[in-house]
């Protein structure tokens, strides 16, 4: 029994040497200390020696399974601790990497420009009005002195919905609806779609935004429009903008201007960007005609007014530098993103 003992104590030792991992250590336990292990074994043997040596071998059996106990304990501990490190080191987070940023919407650049817009004029003194879409003829066309017929029609290809119903051209469809229903003075912008039938190339679109402006008051002059667009423009293309007034025909303006500012790519000396005139055209304005004040429900002889409108587009391009009104609704998030 005691070299039985011996050689299990010389066994275990080299037995232990040879384990490599936690999962060995207690393969390793269950084989000596297990229920049918190797020291259960040698206690059933105790049964078959003399009474006398019992106690002796016994302690003897006792010192080898506490032998074993202390020393696979030490080795599984240290298996532990490096098993543990190893998978720190393998699930180790760097912090010094960039987070994950998540995506936040934002309003469209053409959206942004025209709130920009919007605000110079309210800090004039403009409210903000919206007209329909889709309106009367009557309103785009006919109450804003374009008779049937009239030539000027044509300078707007228009999608027709019906014989009277359209598709607005030009956010004026706004004036006389206001003019009806405000009380005087009138001092309103007006943002919008509008609508053209025009083959969609760099240049021009089925659709665009405008932002229209109307001011009826008692003794309005020119001289009032003058100083409202030259305001305007040198909040939009900075103080030291020059402006032009040319004279020009809307039908429902009497008399009509364009507004035009020295071309900012070229500073006057001609470019392809102005086509070498050395200014750009950015608003139409001019006096509102009689006929259309009459239509509005306005005393020509009492009252006068101005009003103009711009189209977003043409003026986001020339600010930023867009050659392509494309770019604005086919949702490249790289083009929408670099505003
Ligand atoms: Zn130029």
């Amino acid at each position: 029994m005691e070299k039985r003992v011996a050689s299990l104590r010389h066994q275990f030792q080299l037995d232990l040497r040879e384990l490599t991992s936690v999962r060995e250590v207690e393969q390793f336990k269950v084989k000596y200390l297990g229920k049918k292990g190797v020291v259960a074994e040698l206690m059933m043997q105790l049964r078959d020696c003399a009474a006398e040596e019992r106690p002796r071998l016994g302690k003897c059996i006792n010192d080898l399974k506490e032998e074993i106990q202390l020393q696979s304990e030490q080795v599984l501990h240290g298996f532990t601790l490096a098993e543990e490190s190893a998978r720190l080191i393998e699930e180790k987070i760097d912090v010094t990497l960039p987070g994950r940023r998540s995506f936040l919407g934002r309003m469209h650049p053409l959206t942004a420009f025209m709130q920009e817009m919007l605000d110079i004029f309210k800090e004039m003194g403009f409210s903000v009005q919206y007209g329909p879409d889709i309106d009367s003829d009557y309103n785009n066309f006919e109450g804003l002195n374009f008779p049937q017929d009239h030539p000027a029609r044509d300078m707007q290809d228009t999608y027709y919905l019906s014989s009277d119903m359209l598709l607005r051209t030009h956010t004026s469809n706004t004036q006389l609806r206001v003019m009806q229903s405000a009380d005087l003075p009138i001092r309103m912008v007006a943002p919008g779609t509008v609508y053209r039938n025009e083959d969609i190339t760099a240049r021009s679109h089925v659709f665009f935004h405008q932002v229209e402006g109307l001011y009826i008051d008692r003794n309005v002059s020119f001289a009032d429009l003058f100083a409202t667009m030259n305001t305007f423009l040198k909040r939009v293309f900075g103080s030291s903008v020059q402006t032009r007034f040319r004279s020009s025909f809307f039908p429902f303006t009497e008399p009509g201007v364009e507004v035009d500012v020295r071309c900012s790519s070229c500073k006057g000396s001609g470019c392809r960007l102005c086509k070498q005139s050395g200014w750009l055209e950015v608003v139409g304005a001019g006096m509102v005609h009689p006929h259309v004040l009459i239509n509005g429900g306005i005393d020509p002889e009492l009252y006068s007014g101005f009003a103009w409108g711009f189209g977003i587009e043409r003026l986001a391009m020339l600010l930023y530098g867009v050659s392509d009104i494309r770019s604005f609704t086919e949702n490249d998030q790289r083009f929408l993103a670099a505003f």
